[in-house]
């Protein structure tokens, strides 16, 4: 009898049968909180009725008509709306199916555009498994380790994480300019540098958010310097931080930006955006794939969009991530073992360290497991699995985030009372 490959290791024992909202149920009938979102992908919650009519219309109609040989309408239509959403200027979209292709092709367009080769990431980034991906990955080793030789050219520059530094966030941004600058004098010349990539939010590195100030900085270094700014939004795009993008926020525009996750709903699809002066340096065949802008995929991106509006769902994301974030900062404070608190929007994260300060993953797998045995689900990150983090779909009220909050305390006094 053939079985799953070991390395789909799962955290938690559930089996799921269905989803509705924010609810996940298991083949047994036992109704989970769903603070997962499949990471980040359920954005309108699971089987949102009008993204199931429309796929499902869509299923009837046509499945896949493969972009390079026949254009169908829900493509057109979706580019014409992600237009809408998008930074003023990105008005040219192309398409693949996750987030790892999607930064595939921004790496590969940076080349073609710029005629330059090096990346600069900072640590901590997570961008993909797929081997270019990976090299811009430094979340966690696992990723990384016995993959060698990775692609060369990938500089890393410090991320300005006041809390791991112990720094102040205007000192965290001060040192990691400093450092980027270093490296730009010493490694990576910008002669030679095509793009710096960076999430809005560090994403599998622990969600740390990326201070306003450091954003600005990119922006003027890629400016001076003539690399593109890559804002990698596969996690933090479609309402996820509380504004539409995670970059908005700090005034910028990027010159690339990568979207997949949340942008329909679960099915698989990923795009990136970029200027026409940018992307007409992509010559026709270098970039895509069969699957590419899948028809059903499409239509369901469509409605994800109508529900995001109709229903308000950025301004929901902001409103219930603060709530969430004072009710994590409450269990924080009872709980030396939690050491930050952080995140934006419905993207937030509590930090389990030990007495002197180090990462404690133990407790935060306990806790994690605690809070699936209470019927709460919760996802931990890399590098060092202590910190646990919340991404529920964007539909999420006031009074699941309550109960949310609820299971969490009692789980991390499950988790920290043996
Ligand atoms: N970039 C970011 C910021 C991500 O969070 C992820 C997935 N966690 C990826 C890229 C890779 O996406 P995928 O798993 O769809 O390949």
């Amino acid at each position: 009898m053939a079985e799953l490959s070991p390395v789909l290791k799962q955290a938690t024992p559930v089996l799921a049968e269905r989803g509705e909202g924010v609810h996940i149920y298991d083949e047994d009938g036992r109704r989970f909180l769903d603070f997962t979102a499949g990471i980040g992908v359920t954005s309108t919650g699971h089987c949102h009725p009008k993204v199931v009519a429309a796929a499902q219309e869509q299923v009837g109609k046509l499945i896949h008509g493969q972009y390079t040989t026949v254009m169908h309408r829900p493509l057109l239509r979706l580019t014409e709306r992600l237009g809408e959403v998008l930074p003023q200027g990105l008005d040219r979209l192309f398409y693949v199916n996750s987030g790892s292709e999607a930064v595939e092709a921004a790496l590969r367009l940076a080349r073609q555009a710029t005629g330059r080769q090096n990346a600069i990431v900072f640590t901590g980034s997570f961008h993909g498994r797929t081997m270019g991906a990976a090299a811009l990955t430094t979340s966690g080793t696992k990723i990384r380790a016995g993959f060698g030789p990775l692609m060369p050219g990938v500089v890393v520059s410090p991320f300005p994480h006041a809390y791991r530094l112990g720094m102040s966030e205007a000192d965290a941004v001060a040192h990691a300019l400093r450092e980027l600058d270093y490296q730009l004098a010493t490694t990576t010349s910008p002669k030679d540098t095509a793009a710096v990539f960076i999430e809005p939010v560090l994403g599998e590195g622990g969600y740390v958010p990326v201070p306003d100030a450091f954003l600005q900085g990119l922006r003027e270094r890629a400016d001076q310097h003539g690399f593109l700014l890559v804002t990698d939004e596969v996690q933090t795009g479609f309402g996820r931080t509380g504004t539409f993008w995670g970059h908005e926020r700090s005034g910028i525009t990027p010159d690339i930006v990568i979207t997949a996750k949340g942008l329909a709903s679960g099915f698989p699809i990923s795009a990136i955006a970029a200027p026409a002066s940018v992307m007409e340096k992509a010559w026709p065949g270098s970039q895509g794939g069969t699957y590419g802008g899948n028809a059903v995929a499409c239509a369901a991106a469509l409605a994800t969009l109508d529900v995001i509006q109709e229903e308000d769902l950025v301004a929901n994301s902001a409103a219930q991530g603060e709530r969430l974030r004072q009710g994590l900062e409450k269990v924080g404070s009872v709980h030396p073992e939690i050491g930050d608190v952080r995140g934006r929007g419905l993207m937030q994260a509590s930090e389990f360290v030990t007495a002197d300060g180090s990462p404690d993953g133990a407790t935060a797998a306990r806790a994690q497991q605690a809070a699936a045995k209470n019927g709460l689900l919760l996802l931990t990150c890399a590098p060092h699995g202590n910190v646990v983090r919340m991404i529920p779909p964007l539909v999420v009220n006031g009074e699941q985030v309550d109960s949310a909050l609820e299971l969490w305390a009692a789980s991390v006094e499950e988790a920290t009372s043996s």
